[in-house]
Formats: structure tokens, sequence, C-alpha cells
């Protein structure tokens, strides 16, 4: 797929594909196999497109294969809708898993019977302490811990404690199977980690036939190594577990032996990349659901325009490294931007209609204007824009009084109409309140198609839309979610959510041709930014998306960091 090339290809070289490489090229490793592993309890974030586009890329790159699993060993949390939508998301995001579909689950009789295995071997015990309990025994990170009553019970009363926990005989929390390492070891993952526990819930996939389950680091690093995937890549606060992940792997007849690798999770500035507190913000009400355009989730971003591509490159662009930080939105929104000046049609829209009159066109003549269609892509042509004596132009385009760098519209000001004539402004109307409801202007004939035979010139340039031709619509300009960088850093969440991240216009007039948009399509309206319709359109009334707005401040952002 030589779209995602670009963005995760040979560009963006990082520590983790060079470790791949070198397994590849020393005949350490076959054919690279990686995992993307969600647990199917929310919607992927664009967190979670770094680690997709990191598994899908590298196995790409490497001509190897990226599985999807569904991490789904948790049985209460888990819902289908979830596995559904992040299937979609993945498949948007341009990644192809193939035949490769796994769940966790498939796995649990494997687990179960490795479990009995363990307890064979004197290396896993059934435990009766109470969770509070098994938490004191367990010791801090100063002090170490201490054995359990039930650490040196006989394989025999282990596994028929076990077996029996499995059939259901003992309620939640009595009892759980620990895997016995070290209760003295500096890391306590090594503590004689729980790796059974009993649950009495329906599993979405395997009903009531499991009482118990088995915990996250018990089956995640076993499912890699059925499936045989070859480096296991996940952030770095899995990496106190890579010690049990290799004690698992050395204990247990696994058909593998993948090796696990940690990177830093991506934060993003101005929003939160966490399920939960996602979660919190659309149940509280903050935003109106899970693809709300201001969601960093993927189906937020989507709906608000951003091409899966510019998300790709994003990736591309951050690395991947072991070292925290904050990125920039900026950059999120540089990296759309700069995909979408090449693909998107430019269209005038008005946003803020204010009405202009040219009193010298003649009244009922309709001209027909070209306009281009992308400057940037000859071939995307032209389109036939209809003009006629009452246009609108946007407020903020005139001013009474106009302050010295304002070089548009004013009484008595000549400013060009794009792709048709300059129009000199000659009076206002204005309602009971004084304000401007109305301008009543002149026009050149001789400047048809926006140029003055003369070679006089003007200052500005407006985009407008025939009044008659123009239809009504919404438009929806977002803004950051929150105001603060890092949201919640000093207090609460909620108090850092941005009062005006949306801006509802609803009577923008649009040129007729985007009578035709479809949702997906990205457009530009003109000196406006780039615009998306939105799911919430009908045919009586379309509703459009700012994806971003047309100034850069990414640029700006870099510009001060170089001064
Ligand atoms: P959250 O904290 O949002 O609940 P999670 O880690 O619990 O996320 P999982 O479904 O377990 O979500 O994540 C699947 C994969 O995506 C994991 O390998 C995880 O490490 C990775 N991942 C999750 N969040 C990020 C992030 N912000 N940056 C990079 N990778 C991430
Ligand atoms: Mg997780």
């Amino acid at each position: 797929m030589s779209e995602a090339e670009t963005a995760t290809g040979e560009g963006a070289r990082n520590f983790i594909r060079d470790i791949v490489r070198a397994d590849v090229e020393a005949g350490r490793t076959g054919t690279v196999v990686t995992r993307f592993p969600p647990e199917p309890n929310g919607y992927l974030h664009i967190g979670h497109a770094k680690s997709i586009c990191l598994n899908f890329g590298i196995a790409e790159e490497f001509g190897g294969r990226c599985h999807l699993r569904f991490d789904d060993t948790n049985p209460a949390k888990e819902e289908h809708e979830y596995i559904e939508s992040i299937k979609k998301d993945v498949r948007w995001l341009g990644f192809d898993w193939g035949r490769h579909l796994y769940f966790a689950s498939d796995y649990f009789e494997r687990l179960y019977e490795w479990a009995e295995h363990l307890i064979g071997e004197g290396k896993a015990y059934v435990d009766d302490l109470s969770p509070d309990e098994i938490r004191e025994y367990r010791g801090t990170l100063t002090e170490a811990g201490r054995n359990s009553p039930y650490r040196e019970r006989g394989a025999e009363e282990n596994l028929d404690l076990f077996r029996r926990m499995r059939a259901g005989e003992f309620t939640e929390a009595t009892r759980v199977l620990r895997a016995k390492i070290d209760m003295a070891s500096g890391n306590i993952n090594l503590r004689d980690p729980v790796i059974y526990r009993i649950l009495r819930a329906a599993h979405p996939r395997t009903g009531d036939s499991w009482r118990i389950y088995p915990t996250y680091d018990f089956a995640h690093g076993q499912s890699d190594a059925i499936e045989g995937v070859t480096h296991s890549l996940c952030t770095l606060e899995f990496e106190d577990h890579r010690p049990l992940y290799d004690w698992l792997a050395a204990n247990l007849p696994v058909p593998s032996r993948p090796k696990q690798y940690e990177f830093s999770r991506l934060n993003l500035s101005h929003t939160v990349l966490s399920k939960r507190r996602l979660i919190e913000l659309v149940e509280d009400g903050h935003v109106k659901g899970w693809d709300d355009p201001r969601m960093p989730t993927l189906g937020g971003l989507r709906r608000r325009g951003f091409p899966a591509a510019a998300i790709r490159d994003f990736a591309g662009r951050i690395g991947v490294t072991k070292s925290g930080n904050v990125v920039e939105m900026a950059l999120l929104e540089h990296c759309a931007r700069q995909l979408l000046n090449k693909i998107a049609m430019r269209r005038s829209a008005v946003l803020r209609p204010l009405k202009v009159i040219i009193e010298n066109y003649p009244e009922g003549k309709t001209e027909e204007l070209d306009a281009i269609n992308n400057p940037e892509d000859a071939a995307a042509g032209t389109r036939a824009v209809p003009f006629s004596r009452e246009i609108y132009i946007e407020r903020d385009d005139f001013m009474e009084a106009p302050p010295k760098k304002f070089f548009r519209l004013a009484p008595g000001r000549e400013v060009r109409l794009r792709y048709a004539y300059f129009i000199t402004c000659r009076e206002t109307v204005k309602n009971g309140a004084g304000e401007v409801t109305e301008l009543i202007c002149t026009y050149d004939p001789e400047t048809r198609g926006g140029n003055a035979a003369d070679g006089r010139k003007v200052k500005a340039t407006l985009h407008w839309v025939s009044a008659a031709h123009a239809i009504g619509a919404e438009a929806r300009l977002y803004d950051h979610l929150f105001t603060q960088a890092e949201p919640g850093a000093d207090g609460d969440l909620v108090d850092d959510l941005n009062d005006d991240s949306l801006t509802v216009l609803t009577n923008c007039r649009l040129e007729p041709a985007l009578s035709d948009a479809s949702p997906g399509q990205p457009i530009q309206f003109e000196r406006q930014g780039y615009f998306c319709l939105d799911a919430d359109s009908t045919p009586a009334r379309l509703v459009f998306n700012r994806t971003v707005g047309l100034r850069d401040t990414w640029a700006k952002i870099q510009a001060k960091a170089r001064a």
C-alpha cells in the first residue's frame, strides 16, 4: 500500500525498526509477525493509531504480517459493538489483517492446560488469601513480600482445587491461581503474580463455559507465542512486566518465543488519550458521543474530516521512542492541512452572510463564471459559478470605519470578487439598531473574470455567493476540547474543558456546486478552511464540519522554536 509507505515506510526509521531489521539480517527472525492487541472495552483513539501504524507498518516493510487480536480476557467489560468499531477503524486507517483475526478467548482451553502444566511442575499454586491479604503480603517497592501460607501446597491438592475452581465450586475472590516465582523479587510483577481468578461473568464469546479467567499477563504473552508473533510491541507501562513475560515463556511448553519491546505512549496536547477518561466525557454529556468531531477517537477524527493518510503521516512524523512527551495538536492539524491542500476541491461558502446589491447590474441576469477547482491540481479543472445582482459576502469582509490595516470592503472602496468583477461600496443600509444589513455597490463591467482592462489594482479579493442560487447550510467550527495543553494536570479535567470548542453557524450560504458534496469528501471553503459534510446532514439541511482552518499554527510553533 503505497500511500501508507510515505508515512510509515523508509522515511520513518526508529529503534524498533532497527531491532527488527537487525533480527532479519542476522537470520534470527524469518517471517516478521507483529500484532495489534486492543482490549474491546472502548473505541480506538489517535494513540492507538500510533501503535497500529507501527505494528502494521513494520509487518509491511519486512514482508511479514500483522495480526488483529482482541485481548478479550476480561469478560465484564467487553462488548460486541467495540469489536466491530475497532475493525472498522483499523480498516479505515488503511490496514488489513487478512485472515489473521484472533481472540485471546480462543486460547482459553490451551491457557488452562498450561496453567495445569505449571501446577504439575510445582510452579503455580492455589492461594486462599483474600484480595486484601494478597496485596498486603505483596510488600512494597522498598520492602520484600511475604510468602502466602498456601504457597507450599502440594501439586495434587493444587490441581484438585484448580479444577474445582474451573468447575465453579467456589465464589468470586475466594481463591486464585498464582505463579510461584519469588516473593522477594525487586520486581513486584514477579512476586507470585495472580494468573487465574474466579469471575462469575458471562463472556461475550465463550458464554458461561468459564468460571475462571486468565489475567492479562498470563494471556498476553502466551497468545503471542501461539500465534508465532516475533516482535511484541507495547507501550512502556508494560516494561516491568517483561521479566514475567519472559519467565512464562521459559517455563511453559509454548510453540515460539516472542520478544517484547516497549515504546512510549502518544500524548497529544489539548486532549486526553485514555479510554476511561474519554468514556467519562461521553457519559457526562461534555461531548455528543464517541464520534463527536472534537473527540480524539478515530471515529471523531474521521467525522471531523481528517483523512486516514494524514493520520498515517502524523504517526510517521512523531516517531517511536522511549521518551515520554506531549505532541502538539498543531502537528496533527498540519499533517491534515498539507494533504488536504493537495486533494480538496475549492468551493465558495459564506459563513456569516452580508447581502450586497450591485445596483448597476441588470436585474434578472445571471452569468456563469469560471472558477478553478484546485490550483494544486490542474486535472481537477474548473466549474461554472453563477453570478447575479444580489450576492452574499462575509460579514467580516466589510467594515464601516476600517482601521489602518484593513484592506477589504469599506464605504467608497473597491475590491475584487474572485472570478467575477471589481465592486465599489456606495452605501450601507442599516436596521433600527444601527447594524449594517446590506451594502449597495456598483460593479465595473470592464473587470469580468476579476481583472481590470486598464490594469488598476485592488488590495483585496473576496469570496461571494450569488443570493438567488445559494444553498442554506449549517457550519460547525471546532476548537480544542480543552483550554490547557495538559488537561487535568493541575486539578479537575472538567475545569479545563473549553466552553467555546464548538461554534455553530446556522445561516451559511453555499455555492450550488456543494449540493452534491458527499461525506468523507474533503472540500476547501475558500479563505475559511477545510470542511466535510457531516452525517447529521439531510437533503433539506446540509451540515458541514470544519476539519482545520487554513492558518498553519504548527509552522508558527516551529518558527518560534528556531528563533
Ligand atoms: P487506554 O489507556 O486508552 O485505555 P489501553 O492501553 O488500555 O488504552 P488497549 O486496547 O489495551 O488500550 O491498547 C491496544 C494497544 O494500543 C496496546 O498495545 C497499547 O499499548 C496501545 N496504545 C494504547 N494507547 C496508546 C497510546 N496513547 N500511544 C501508543 N500506543 C497506545
Ligand atoms: Mg490496555
